[in-house]
């Protein structure tokens, strides 16, 4: 585009350059500011978690708190929280730099679904929530299969996470013209109108205090969008307050 724009004729070129640099740069400056949001976000998330280490293990030094194996296992799953949030923000920083693999085969996704499914039964179940499936025999796409596991792992989690005892929630999968749409519908308590459009931001969360004790990201659903997006696929979400959500995603 550029290289076209520098072989000047006339003043307008000269506009036209002139406008194609002012139109750079300020790519450029919003890139920087969308780098500096991002570190500024990743700071504020592992903040909370470091001091919430650091607290107790100066209350185990100063004998304040026992050092009971009780304390030192919640002090354990706080290190494993973060662990999965350093892994979250690589695979989001991978995937906003359009360096994330996808590695394509055929994969019979109907059969994905089922291994997922039964993989995170007992979650499940423990929470007193059906998980059913609703998938055709055999669906097949060109997909990075563990890429669409981890999509449908976060959707599966974040139905439990969202979802009260004695809820269901469904995994449907429909063979398109285009390709396959693959839906999660929870009877879960909903999202409102108004935070909708921003559930797929990185770090956005309705309730933060909900989202601290769920021991999520908040990067769940902005992975969730470019994992599907790097396949070429498009996510959707339909949500009612009170009466559940469906997220959606296409994948080509
Ligand atoms: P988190 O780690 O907080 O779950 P996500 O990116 O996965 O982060 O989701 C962002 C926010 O969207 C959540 O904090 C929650 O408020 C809302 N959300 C996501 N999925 C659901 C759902 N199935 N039902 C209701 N709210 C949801």
């Amino acid at each position: 585009d550029l290289s076209q724009k520098v072989r000047l004729r006339g003043s307008s070129e000269l506009v036209e350059l002139g406008d194609s640099f002012n139109s750079m740069t300020h790519t450029l400056r919003r890139d920087r500011e969308l780098r500096q949001n991002m570190v500024a976000d990743v700071a504020h998330e592992l903040r909370t978690p470091l001091s919430v280490l650091r607290a107790n293990i100066e209350a185990m030094q100063d004998g304040v708190l026992e050092t009971s194996p009780a304390n030192l296992e919640s002090l354990h799953q706080e290190t494993l929280n973060l662990g999965r949030l350093v892994e979250d923000l690589r695979t989001i920083t991978l995937a906003e730099s359009g360096q994330l693999k996808i590695n394509r085969q055929v994969t019979d996704v109907s059969a994905l679904a089922a291994r997922v499914v039964e993989a995170m039964k007992t979650q499940f179940d423990a929470k007193g929530i059906e998980l059913a499936l609703d998938v055709p025999k055999s669906v097949r796409a060109d997909i990075d299969p563990d890429r669409i596991e981890q999509v449908l792992r976060n959707l599966f989690a974040n139905a439990l996470h969202y979802s009260s005892s004695g809820s269901k929630v469904t995994v449907r999968l429909e063979q398109k013209d285009d390709g396959v749409l693959v839906s999660v519908i929870d009877t879960g308590i909903g999202i409102s109108a108004e935070d909708l459009p921003h559930i797929f931001d990185r770090f956005y969360r309705v309730d933060r205090s909900r989202a601290r004790a769920t021991g999520g990201s908040g990067l769940g659903l902005a992975i969730v969008k470019q994992l599907v997006e790097a396949h070429g696929g498009r996510v959707r979400v339909e949500s009612e307050p009170g009466k559940g959500s469906k997220f959606s995603f296409s994948l080509p």
